[in-house]
C-alpha cells in the first residue's frame, strides 16, 4: 500500500466556478484520488476555497454583506456543488482557517530568520472617501497614451500600454468613483524570491517526471528577463491574515495583512490541520519528512495559469523555511476548456456554471465527458453538439445498453439468478485475454494520470463486452443450445459488475447503481485478475433489472440548452 496526498488547486471564494474550472483541476484529481482509493492505496484528498484578498472583500461589498460572512455563505455553497458533483475531498477547507492564519504566520517568521524578508518602503494610493489604499487595478482614470478614459492603474485595455497608477490623468477609485486620492508611502515586506533562484532551478532539475508543459512554464519565468523577481508578501487590507512574525507582533507591520498569494498555497498544509482536528488525527505523516510523509507521494492538480505558483512562488516559501516539509512530486495541469467558440468567463457569465449544470443533468453525465475530452495535451471545446454526441454514444449506446439488455434478456428467458448452466469456452477465454490486456493498460494510465487516455482506454473495455455479446448473440444461441446462451450470459452479468468497478473513478453514481442492481454489498475489491473477476457473480446470485442508467439527450434538449446558454448570466 503506498500513500497519497492529492490536492486542487483552490477555488476563489467570489462566486460559482464555471465548468473550465472544474476541469481545470478538482475533476481530474478527484479522478485520481478516487482511483487511488479503489486501489486500495491511503489517500489524502484535499481542496478548499481560497478566500483573501480584494476581490473577496469588493464581492461581499457589493452583495451588501460583512466580508466573513459573505465568505463563510459562499463556503456553502461551493462545498454543497462540489458535493453535487460528487469530488470526494477528505477535507473542503478554507483558508481563513485558524490553521492556515498560525502556518502563514509561522512561515513568515521562518522566512525573516533565514534573512529572506526585507521590508521595502513604498508609495501607494490611499483614498480618504474609502478608507483604503488601492490596489494599481482599482484605480481607474484616463489613459495619457490613448485618452481612453476607463483605463486601469496597472494596465490600459484600450492599447495596452502598461501604466502606474500616477501616469493616470485624472484618477479616481473604481470602488467609489472619489476622486479624493492621495499617495502615501507605505511599509512592505518582501519575499525575497531572487535569492532562492538556483535552489528552486536545482529543485525543479530533480524532477524528471514532470509534463513539459509544468516545467517549461517554470524555467520560463525563472529565467526570462530579470529572472524571478523578489515579491510583496504584505497588503494594506483589512480582511486577511494579520501579519505577525510566528506568533510575536511585526514592529511597523499593525494593521497589515498577508497578500493572498502568500497565504493560498500554505492552505494545502494548513487544510490538512482542519482534516485531521475534525478526524481527531494527526496531520503531520502528511506533511513533515521527519515525522512520517517520506513515503508519501504527493500530486498536485491546477490550470496552466497556476503552474508559476505550483513551481516556484510556493515552493520558495518551502524550500526558504529550510524545514522538512513534504514537497510536490507530480505536477499535473491543463490547458483550457473553451465553450462554443470562446472562452468560459466568470466576470462576463459567459459558458456554463457548476450550479446550472447540475440543474439539467446528473454528474455523471458532465463528469464523463469532461474527463474523456479534458484539456491535457491542448486546449479543448465544450459545444453541445459533441457533448450531445458523447454522452448518447458512450454512455447511453455503448454502456446503457449494455446492462440494460443483459439484464433484461436473463430475466426473460431464466430469472433474476445468475444462471448456472453451461461453461466458457474459446470466445470467453478470447475476451477474458484481450480484457486482461486492457485492464493492465487502464491501471498504467491512470497511474501516469493520463486522464484522456485512461476515458478512451474504459471505453475500448465496455467497447470490447459488447462486441463479444454481438458476436456471441445469446438471443440467437439460445433457441439451439440454451445452456451455452446461460454460459455467455453469465459471463455478461459479470461483466456489469467488472465494468462498475473499473468506472466509479469517472462515474461513480452509474457506478453504484449497477453494483446495486447487482446486489453487491461491501467496498468493491479492484479486479486485477479478470479470470477470477468474470466468476464473482456466481450461479444462482440474485440481481434486479435497473432503471435506465442514462437517458439519451434529444436534439431538443440540445436546442433548448443551447438558447438558455447562449446570454450568459451576471456575474
Ligand atoms: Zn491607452
Amino acid at each position: 500500500m503506498t500513500r497519497h496526498l492529492i490536492t486542487s488547486a483552490l477555488p476563489y471564494i467570489n462566486g460559482i466556478k464555471h465548468l473550465g474550472n472544474l476541469i481545470g483541476s478538482q475533476l481530474p484529481a478527484d479522478l485520481f484520488a478516487r482511483y487511488q482509493r479503489e486501489r486500495g492505496h491511503e489517500v489524502l484528498f484535499l481542496c478548499a476555497t481560497d478566500e483573501h484578498g480584494t476581490p473577496a472583500e469588493l464581492a461581499a461589498a457589493k452583495a451588501g454583506k460583512p466580508v466573513d460572512e459573505y465568505c463563510a455563505e459562499l463556503h456553502e455553497v461551493q462545498a454543497r456543488i462540489a458535493e453535487g458533483f460528487r469530488l470526494s475531498f477528505d477535507h473542503f477547507g478554507r483558508s481563513s482557517s485558524p490553521q492556515n492564519h498560525k502556518l502563514t504566520q509561522h512561515f513568515a517568521g521562518r522566512l525573516f530568520d533565514m534573512g529572506l524578508i526585507e521590508e521595502v518602503a513604498e508609495k501607494q494610493v490611499y483614498s480618504n472617501a474609502d478608507k483604503r489604499y488601492l490596489p494599481d487595478r482599482y484605480i481607474e482614470g484616463t489613459c495619457p497614451n490613448c485618452g481612453y478614459d476607463k483605463a486601469r492603474g496597472d494596465q490600459c485595455e484600450n492599447c495596452t500600454k502598461q501604466l502606474d497608477p500616477t501616469d493616470l490623468i485624472d484618477p479616481r477609485s473604481a470602488i467609489s468613483g472619489s476622486t479624493d486620492l492621495e499617495v502615501r508611502e507605505t511599509k512592505h515586506l518582501y519575499l525575497r524570491q531572487s535569492k532562492l533562484r538556483d535552489t528552486l532551478d536545482q529543485w525543479i532539475d530533480s524532477k524528471t517526471g514532470w509534463p513539459v508543459l509544468t516545467t517549461s512554464i517554470a524555467k520560463k519565468w525563472l529565467h526570462d528577463g530579470n529572472g524571478l523577481q523578489d515579491r510583496g508578501i504584505t497588503r494594506d487590507l483589512d480582511w486577511g491574515i494579520p501579519v505577525k512574525r510566528g506568533e510575536a507582533d511585526w514592529p511597523g507591520m499593525e494593521g497589515k495583512v498577508f497578500y493572498v498569494w502568500f497565504d493560498a498555497p500554505i492552505e494545502y498544509i494548513a487544510c490538512a490541520g482542519e482534516w485531521a482536528e475534525a478526524q481527531g488525527t494527526d496531520w503531520e505523516r502528511w506533511w513533515r519528512t521527519d515525522k512520517g510523509a517520506d513515503d508519501v507521494t504527493y500530486t498536485q492538480f491546477m490550470g496552466k495559469d497556476n503552474v508559476p505558483f505550483h513551481t516556484l512562488s510556493f515552493p520558495a516559501t518551502i524550500l526558504g523555511s529550510e524545514e522538512p516539509w513534504k514537497m510536490v512530486d507530480h505536477l499535473k495541469s491543463f490547458n483550457y476548456l473553451n465553450y462554443d467558440g470562446g472562452q468560459f468567463s466568470t466576470s462576463q457569465g459567459r459558458g456554463i456554471f457548476m450550479d446550472q449544470a447540475l440543474e439539467i443533468l446528473p454528474a455523471d453525465y458532465w463528469r464523463w465527458w469532461l474527463l474523456a475530452n479534458c484539456p491535457e495535451t491542448s486546449d479543448s471545446e465544450f459545444t453541445w453538439e459533441q457533448f450531445q454526441q458523447g454522452v448518447n454514444k458512450d454512455l447511453a449506446d455503448v454502456l446503457g445498453n449494455f446492462v440494460s439488455r443483459v439484464t433484461k434478456f436473463c430475466r426473460s428467458k431464466f430469472s433474476e439468478e445468475v444462471p448456472a448452466a453451461g461453461s466458457y469456452g474459446p470466445a470467453e477465454e478470447a475476451l477474458i485475454a484481450d480484457l486482461q490486456a486492457r485492464l493492465k493498460r487502464y491501471e498504467d494510465l491512470m497511474d501516469a494520470r493520463e486522464v484522456r487516455k485512461s476515458a478512451a482506454e474504459l471505453r475500448a473495455i465496455w467497447v470490447a463486452g459488447n462486441e463479444y455479446l454481438q458476436s456471441v448473440a445469446p438471443w440467437t444461441t439460445f433457441k439451439t443450445d440454451p445452456d451455452a446462451a446461460a454460459a455467455q450470459i453469465r459471463l455478461a452479468l459479470n461483466l456489469i459488475n467488472f465494468y462498475a468497478t473499473l468506472s466509479a473513478p469517472f462515474i461513480p453514481d452509474a457506478a453504484a447503481s449497477m453494483r446495486a442492481a447487482m446486489h453487491m454489498t461491501g467496498d468493491a475489491v479492484w479486479p486485477s485478475d479478470v479470470q477470477k473477476a468474470l466468476s464473482e457473480l456466481e450461479p444462482g446470485h440474485v440481481f434486479s433489472v435497473p432503471e435506465v442508467l442514462f437517458a439519451k439527450i434529444t436534439d431538443e434538449d440540445r436546442e433548448g440548452w443551447e438558447t438558455r446558454f447562449a446570454g450568459g448570466r451576471a456575474a
